[in-house]
């Protein structure tokens, strides 16, 4: 592609997040905010594999981005799995079929710009930190919640990766060992009770209606005594998970995101309490919700992107306006 500037021009970078089940893209300004998003299938009907479609979507982005006038200066790419963002590989990831995929050398020579490529969980860490709820903080721990949960430990200020890029994978902690089976071969873990999708297939295989997800079984807590039993199930196996951490980490704060973290104080208050009680000897750190919500992992992956443009990414850089809060 052609590399102009002109003073008319904002710079801006691509950023996206691939999911199992959809990909989200969008195009970020100079000031951190997101100019144009797309959200395409991360798996179509066709024998399109998912790595066809991320570069696809970063060749559209890019497009879309120079059409408003904006010049891309970067491009950031976040995935789940087991992410070595010093290769610039994604190692494995179970749902989108990514078996040492060198994503950032692929997607960076097909735009002809600087690449980074990260994990999604770590990446919403790091934008909490930059201007979110962890901002100002040197460690604090952010669990998101939704299919599955993982949980990012940022430690002055940035996600701790693990000796083999798989720290946080705390979704496999047991927490009633001996319990009911995981997917992942074992019994009793965390997120076959607390994560959005293990509370809907509980709520479906203890006889309630099939289909219904972990905000109508929120919703439904006032009412039906199933609802009410797996709620109450899910933030009690929460709050036990956060003793554990809390205990391993002393983490500053805990931040709850993802889509069930928008239940609010339902949430919040009883895992709030189940922390408070189970930690006998010490205050419990305080249990606060996601500032970028669904968001974070994209503003994150905004931020590799400018990192490897070498741009600055200065604290509050991306911070959602006070209106826009909410509105995601
Ligand atoms: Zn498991």
């Amino acid at each position: 592609m052609t590399r102009y500037s002109t003073p008319a021009a904002e710079r801006c970078v691509l950023a996206v997040d691939v999911g199992g089940t959809t990909m989200k893209g969008s195009v970020v300004g100079e000031d951190g905010r997101i100019r144009h998003s797309l959200v395409v299938p991360s798996q179509t009907a066709t024998d399109t594999e998912p790595i066809d479609a991320v570069r696809a979507l970063c060749l559209r982005l890019r497009d879309d981005a120079l059409a408003l006038g904006a010049t891309p200066v970067g491009v950031g790419v976040v995935t789940p799995g087991i992410v070595d963002e010093a290769a610039g590989v994604v190692r494995y990831a179970s749902n989108i079929r990514f078996r040492d995929v060198p994503l950032r050398t692929l997607v960076g020579q097909d735009l002809g710009l600087p690449a980074a490529i990260g994990h999604d969980a770590r990446a919403a860490g790091l934008a909490e930190a930059v201007a979110g709820a962890g901002r100002g903080l040197d460690n604090f721990l952010l669990l998101p919640l939704g299919t599955g949960i993982a949980a990012t430990v940022v430690l002055h200020g940035e996600p701790v990766t693990g000796a083999s890029w798989s720290a946080g994978e705390v979704g496999h902690t047991p927490v009633h060992p001996g319990g009911e089976p995981c997917s992942c071969g074992q019994r009793g873990c965390l997120e076959v009770y607390a994560s959005a999708g293990g509370m809907a297939r509980r709520y479906a295989r203890l006889g309630g209606t099939s289909g219904l997800d972990s905000q109508a079984i929120a919703e439904a807590t006032g009412t039906d005594p199933l609802a009410r039993s797996v709620w109450d199930t899910a933030t009690h196996a929460l709050g036990t998970a956060l003793t554990t951490l809390t205990l391993t980490l002393d983490p500053a704060c805990i931040i709850l995101g993802g889509g069930l973290a928008e239940a609010g104080a339902q949430l919040l208050d009883p895992v709030r309490d189940t922390l408070r009680a189970s930690l006998a000897w010490r205050s419990a750190p305080p249990v606060l919700t996601s500032t970028f919500g669904a968001l974070a992992a994209q503003v994150g992956a905004a931020i590799l992107a400018r990192r490897a443009a070498g741009l600055p990414v200065p604290q509050g850089w991306g911070a959602p306006l006070p209106e826009s809060v909410g509105l995601r």
